[in-house]
């Protein structure tokens, strides 16, 4: 099949890597051309585990091919998927101009009956709006396919290979036909292929986002209350987990959820329910508590230096949203380093992937460590902000050594209380840090 993924970025790139590898045709176009001249040469914009060699290969068999000549994209394709960005207008409905900008495109530039995908995040209604202005231009019969993607960044490839599930939206037995068939390689162990009408499918990507943005702020709220009432969330979170009508994941708490969607989807669903004049109360709520608690890294660490941190130099461990990403966007490390900054701090920062993204966002306002245990020479406190493999295990020692004072707040609880007390840190997670005091104050009164 002649596949075109218009827009290469996290999805764009991973979606076209992946239909080339199960033997399709595939043109990955962009309007950045330094990406594009990169990508020819097997260098990614982003980092994402096996990406790079899935790119080489097809790339090397003939089946993957880069261009910023978009209407040559769109005239060679049978099936043509828009992966374009749709980040949060100002009052955060999303933007649909890049998408719609593509659709006016593909209108002048196509050649052939044609199945247009829409494969980035769009409100309902979109794919309706892009079938508008396609059909004011085009000269030939297309069908339209809401196709929302899952895929989580850090195992892009994984979940694009192995889906739980894919969503198709579509308005024809054609694109039902064509679409079925693509996806087909990729749930030959039985996962299902849901088929649904556009605006069931357009929903359905910000549903499974709120969702997911809800249980991290329930559980963020739930944390901060174990820790005034003496609980440790990290039990409850295992107590609850195991219920089955629960389930164990997205249930850990930490500085807050950031990243390229769940934010801006959070948002974009409030305001498609503004727009048609009704409430999302829960998702105004869970972004309340997840703007609070992208606050609480810093507040925990002000409170350790009795509210000052002026002239303190703070490491920082951490910098993308999450692991196995260099993705930088609406990260809780940028709130925290703001906060710090502001309050006349100095930061020097690790992350095994993210620095040149922070670089490109923070420049000079902070220092850049080559390893983790760089980022503590001179520093007065230490904050975890991602929890990346290599931070879990550190030598303490060497820690404890290259603090000025032993201090350490944990974004993610990835270290012990008990341990971390006896090896004298003052030591200030999520969810914990009471439960801890008040056994210490338990232990002392009755001794
Ligand atoms: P991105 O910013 O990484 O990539 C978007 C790409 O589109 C960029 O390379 C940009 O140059 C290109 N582009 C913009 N306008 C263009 C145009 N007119 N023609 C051609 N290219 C153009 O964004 P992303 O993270 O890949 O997200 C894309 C969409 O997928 C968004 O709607 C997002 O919400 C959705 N999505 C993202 C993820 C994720 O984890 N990143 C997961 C699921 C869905």
């Amino acid at each position: 099949m002649n596949i075109s993924v218009i827009g290469t970025g996290y999805v764009g790139l991973v979606v076209g890597a992946c239909l080339a590898e199960t033997g399709n045709d595939v043109v990955c176009a962009d309007v950045v051309a330094a990406k594009i001249e990169n990508l020819k040469k097997n260098v990614l914009p982003i980092y994402e585990p096996g990406l790079e060699d899935l790119v080489a290969r097809n790339q090397q068999d003939g089946r993957l091919s880069f261009t910023t000549d978009i209407p040559a994209a769109v005239a060679s394709a049978d099936v043509l998927f828009i992966a374009v960005g749709t980040p949060s207008d100002e009052d955060g409905s999303a933007d649909l101009q890049h998408v719609l900008n593509v659709a006016r495109l593909i209108g002048r530039s196509m050649t052939r009956e044609l199945v247009i995908v829409t494969k980035s995040t769009v409100p309902v209604g979109t794919a309706g709006k892009v079938a508008a202005e396609v059909a004011r231009h085009a000269s030939f019969p297309f069908h339209m396919c809401s196709n929302p993607e899952f895929l989580k960044e850090g195992a892009a490839v994984d979940d694009f290979m192995k889906p739980d599930r894919v969503v198709l939206g579509v308005d024809s037995e054609q694109a039902r036909s064509v679409m079925g068939d693509i996806y087909a390689p990729f749930v030959r162990t039985g996962n299902p292929v849901i088929f649904m009408d556009i605006a069931s499918a357009e929903m359905t990507k910000y549903a499974a986002n709120g969702m997911l943005a809800t249980r991290i702020s329930f559980m963020n709220d739930v944390a901060n209350l174990c820790e005034l009432v003496g609980a440790d969330v990290d039990m409850v979170r295992r107590g609850i987990g195991s219920d089955s009508r629960i389930g164990p994941s997205f249930l850990f708490p930490g500085p807050g959820y950031g990243g390229s969607c769940f934010p801006k989807d959070v948002k974009a669903l409030i305001r498609t329910a503004v727009e048609i004049d009704t409430d999302l109360l829960v998702l105004a709520a869970v972004e309340r508590v997840n703007e609070k608690q992208k606050r609480l890294l810093a507040a925990k660490l002000l409170a350790a230096f009795d509210g000052n941190v002026e002239g303190r130099h703070i490491a920082v461990w951490g910098l993308a949203f999450k692991p196995q990403t260099d993705d930088m966007r609406d990260a809780p490390s940028l709130t925290l380093i703001e906060t710090l900054l502001e309050a006349g701090a100095t930061v020097c920062a690790h992350d095994p992937a993210a620095m040149h993204e922070a670089r490109h966002k923070l420049g000079d306002r902070i220092t850049f460590a080559e390893t983790n245990y760089e980022a503590l020479a001179g520093a007065d406190a230490l904050v975890v902000v991602t929890d990346w493999n290599e931070y879990r295990h550190p030598d303490f020692g060497r820690v404890r050594e290259s603090l000025s004072q032993p201090i350490i707040v944990d974004g993610r609880n990835l270290y012990d209380p008990a341990k971390m007390r006896e090896l004298g840190f003052g030591y200030y997670s999520i969810g914990r840090a009471s439960v801890e005091h008040m056994v210490a104050e338990r232990v002392s009164g009755t001794a």
